[in-house]
């Protein structure tokens, strides 16, 4: 393939690179949005795909569509292996790109802490194929259950593990709880009030948020039936069992890792300065230290003195700062500094039960979880999609059924996954 001469390249078309492309298109800058997907994924609402609230589709958007009124801004599906800073050049299979801004939007994937068989053996959630994986593997569970007479193994398919105890672990944790007990009408024969779900977090629930809202959680899953183990450390994940650090060993066929991320960075062939979890260094100006045309936005990227917690504002807000220093550039001005504005945070953890900080204020209960279902409709890109949301929650809500409790291949899946063992192999090796 030739190369193309962008003005503007953005590598990852999540919440933060979106955005970058979508102010530069505005102005008319010429812009190449890559991603390895065709299409943008709401990745807030992943749970709902799991655990079969929400259909896959209704939770991304095509890139093509979404770019459509802006005419500069172009879109590539490739998967970038490795950028060269001093040429300017970037590298996907078979593909040189040359840039003359560079904007590294990359997100990031999931870290598994050195523990041992945790990523051979336990399930991630950061992608639409892997929350699809999930509720795949949930229902061929107790598809599996009703076909065993041991009741030891049944009771092995009906536990499901999950680990980590922050916002993706908690609300994936109520959800869950919510569809397995559900599942009652459709499994006649099986005692669903066998199913558990256990999360397991090394300190306590949401550390991110204050301690009351922390033991508020708690207190909620437990009534509800979900086993918490708080300062619970895993030492190992087998096929068969989650094992802790103190040796309890908790016989499951599901283990869902949601502790830990690290920056998702490609291949540099120049060594950059990099801060905990691998993230890109950037300066105020989300420039990288060093390399004037090339931003760090999003969760690959740490600037310092700034106290940021890896969500989608912050990606948002970002990408446009990054795109209004680009166009500041242009025009031989020097760039600003980046500054957050933080409109606050909110989680689900249930039916009517939530928890929110916005500014001062502590949010809990049913206020937050309204809350959550309106800010999330709001953001979700596509009237199709959130007349679509809304229908399915009201379903669920109504009825206790979003989605079909379909299981599909997961040959896409095994795309991803083969992907990023591929590109390790291949190591610091030449393109
Ligand atoms: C399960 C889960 C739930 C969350 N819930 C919330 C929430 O409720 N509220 C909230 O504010 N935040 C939430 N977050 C955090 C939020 O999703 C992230 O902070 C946000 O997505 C970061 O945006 P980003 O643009 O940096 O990266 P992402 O949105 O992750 O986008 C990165 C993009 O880069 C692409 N990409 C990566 N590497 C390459 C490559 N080499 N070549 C081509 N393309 C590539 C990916 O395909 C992806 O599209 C959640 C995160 C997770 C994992």
């Amino acid at each position: 393939m030739t190369s193309h001469k962008p003005r503007v390249v953005i590598i990852g078309a999540g919440f933060a690179g979106v955005e970058a492309a979508k102010k530069l298109g505005k102005h008319g800058v010429n812009v190449l949005l890559i991603d390895r997907h065709n299409y943008h994924t709401f990745i807030p609402m992943l749970y709902q795909v799991a655990t079969a609230v929400l259909y896959p589709h209704q939770i991304v958007y095509p890139l093509r569509r979404l770019f459509r009124g802006l005419p500069t801004v172009n879109f590539l599906q490739a998967d970038v292996e490795k950028i060269d800073f001093d040429r300017q050049i970037i590298y996907a299979k078979n593909i040189a790109i040359d840039y003359n801004y560079l904007v590294i939007a990359t997100g990031s994937r999931s870290q598994y802490l050195g523990v041992t068989g945790a990523e051979e053996n336990s399930l991630p959630m950061r992608t639409l194929t892997e929350a699809i994986a999930i509720r795949n593997h949930i229902l061929s569970c107790f598809e599996q259950a009703i076909k065993v007479t041991d009741e030891a193994e049944i009771n092995r398919l009906l536990t499901f593990v999950i680990v980590g105890g922050g916002a993706t672990g908690v609300e994936l944790a109520g959800s869950l709880n919510e569809l397995i007990h559900s599942l009652q009408k459709d499994y006649p024969n099986l005692n669903c009030d066998r199913a558990r779900v256990i999360i397991l977090q090394s300190g306590r629930l949401f550390p991110s948020y204050p301690e009351e809202l922390g033991s508020y959680t708690e207190k909620w899953l437990r009534r509800h039936g979900v086993k918490v183990h708080l300062n619970s450390k895993v030492s190992k994940v087998t096929p068969e069992a989650v094992y802790l650090e103190d040796d309890t060993a908790i016989f499951t066929d599901t283990v869902i890792w949601t502790a830990g991320v690290l920056a998702a960075t490609p291949q540099m062939k120049q060594s950059v300065n990099t801060a905990d979890k691998d993230k890109i260094i950037v300066e105020q100006t989300l420039q990288m230290c060093g390399h004037k045309n090339v931003y760090g936005v999003g969760d690959v990227s740490y600037i310092d003195s700034q106290e940021l917690n890896g969500v989608a504002q912050e990606a948002i807000q970002q990408g446009e700062t990054a795109a209004d220093n680009i166009l500041r550039q242009m025009d031989g001005k020097l760039p600003k500094p980046f500054d957050y504005f933080n409109k606050g945070r909110l989680a689900i953890i249930g039916k009517h039960a939530g928890v929110g900080k916005i500014g001062k204020f502590a949010l809990k209960g049913f206020i937050a979880w309204f809350l959550w279902l309106e800010v999330h409709l709001l953001y979700l890109p596509g009237i199709r999609n959130r007349l679509g949301v809304l229908f399915n929650w009201l379903k669920y809500y109504f009825c206790g059924e979003g989605a079909s409790r379909i299981i599909i291949s997961t040959d896409a899946l095994m795309d991803d996954r083969e992907r990023g063992r591929d590109r390790e192999e291949r190591g610091q090796g030449e393109i």
